[in-house]
């Protein structure tokens, strides 16, 4: 492979994702300051001043290889981003979908699933939508005869430790061997066999990430959850499909926190989604010194950086609110660097 083939195997998909106002938005009157004029174009209206305090917009326009405003659906999102990803895992290949973006935008919602309403139901989510997918492919005759197992894990990163969400949050040991293979001491991998079996696993994760906490969203704002979809043959590694539902990338309050555990946190979720922007960023690039050992994150999804048939897809989530656009504007910037490999 010269280094061009090498950008283009690795190549990454970057797309944004708006939603709708919400409830609490609306009743302060918050204004949508998102547009998304075609579909692949993300306009943001910035409310400035001028010294003389005349106020006017400031349009700040953003290409990505999709944009999705808010009309647009899980289904229709997973189509364009993580789906094309499901054959690499049958072909050998490492495949990585991540929700990037600021609490309550809509990474969740776009991964795990909604939870709104009081039915929770995951099975609209990428990571059931990604199962399902899985399984029609297992049952082509062309990947049958490959006699596929497949299994699941699912896991949390939250202060830069690993705890197993499929079992009871056990707290796990990373460790790295001679040959810089990382392995997570103990994870459970759960044989699936039918979609079924794979929701039954996000929601035993989900009740699993949730438990115990004061407030839930204040705990998931804070942790990566990482689902994976692996496929074995003959208790061989063949793919492996990692869907991700990043912390929350507004960290800013957390630096001036008095609350020296928060501080911590907020210092090591941002130390986090630098190591990432800067290990996919040296995709295919042959860097000897990409970052893996920064972060746990990155640590962790080591081999799926380094494959010689990886793919990755980034799906940042915006709020549309006016009170959203300093965060807004953050992550489609942040979106904007991993395009430009
Ligand atoms: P995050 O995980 O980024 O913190 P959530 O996924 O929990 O954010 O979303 C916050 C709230 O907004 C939830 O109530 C969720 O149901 C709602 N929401 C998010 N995205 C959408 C969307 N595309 N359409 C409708 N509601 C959404
Ligand atoms: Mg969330």
């Amino acid at each position: 492979l010269t280094s061009n083939d090498a950008i283009e195997e690795h190549r990454i998909c970057v797309c944004v994702r708006a939603r709708p106002l919400n409830k609490k938005e609306l009743s302060v009157k918050d204004l949508d300051v998102i547009t998304i004029p075609s579909k692949d174009v993300v306009m943001v209206h910035e409310p400035k001043q001028k010294v003389d305090l005349t106020r006017f917009l400031e349009n700040q326009t953003f290409r990505f290889d999709y944009a999705f405003d808010k009309s647009s659906t899980n289904e229709m999102v997973y189509r364009f981003t993580a789906q094309p990803l499901v054959e690499t895992i049958f072909e050998r290949g490492m495949a990585t979908c991540f929700a990037y973006g600021q609490t309550g935008s809509g990474k969740t919602h776009t991964m795990g699933g909604d939870f709104s309403g009081k039915n929770q139901d995951c099975s609209k989510g990428i990571y059931a939508l990604s199962a399902r997918d899985v399984f029609l492919m297992w049952k082509k005759p062309v990947y049958k005869k490959l006699d596929l197992q497949v299994f699941a894990t699912f896991f949390e990163i939250y202060s830069g430790k690993v705890f197993d969400l499929l079992n009871r949050k056990a707290k796990l040991r990373v460790l790295e061997d001679g040959k810089q293979q990382v392995q997570v001491v103990g994870l459970q991998e759960r044989e699936v066999k039918c979609t079924e079996d794979v929701l039954k696993l996000i929601e035993m994760g989900n009740s699993c990430r949730t438990s115990g906490q004061t407030s839930a969203n204040a705990h998931s704002s804070r942790s990566h959850a990482v689902f994976q979809i692996i496929l074995r043959r003959r208790g061989k590694m063949h793919g492996k499909f990692s869907l991700i539902d990043l912390a929350g990338n507004e960290r800013g309050a957390d630096t001036s926190s008095a609350d020296r555990q928060t501080r911590l946190e907020g210092a090591e979720i941002n130390k986090s989604l630098l190591a990432l922007k800067e290990c996919i960023r040296a995709l295919g690039r042959n860097k000897p010194h990409t970052p893996f050992r920064a972060s746990k994150l990155t640590q962790v999804l080591r081999d799926s950086f380094i494959g010689e048939n990886s793919r990755t897809c980034m799906i940042a989530t915006i709020s549309p609110g006016m009170a959203s656009c300093e965060n807004t504007l953050n992550t489609l910037r942040y979106a904007n660097r991993m395009k430009q490999l």
